[in-house]
């Protein structure tokens, strides 16, 4: 599923167009990141043609997953939406 088909479903649950969630850069994936491909629950997490994990926010549902696996090992920067939590807000 692509980010695409993400778009429209998502759009009115999560400000789609704020990024909360960005994967550090990096040349492998640590084995934090490539659990993310199977434990994100909407998979927003998915490997691309080099090889490095992306990931896509629209579709997240704040779960807090990546956060938890991820973040504080500095895999990833979690910040959250404007409110607090991006599900139940629509803005703007
Ligand atoms: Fe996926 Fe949950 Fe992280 Fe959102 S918070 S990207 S749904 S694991």
């Amino acid at each position: 599923q692509r980010v695409e088909d993400k778009l429209f479903y998502n759009r009115y649950l999560v400000d789609s167009g704020r990024a909360h969630i960005k994967v550090r850069p990096h040349t492998t994936p640590s084995s934090r990141l490539l659990s993310m491909l199977k434990a994100c629950p909407a998979r927003c997490y998915e490997l691309n043609d080099k090889g490095h994990v992306e990931v896509t926010v629209d579709g997240c549902m704040e779960c807090g997953t990546c956060r938890v696996i991820c973040a504080e090992s500095g895999d990833i920067e979690w910040s959250y939406p404007r409110g607090g939590f991006g599900v139940l807000f629509k803005f703007g």
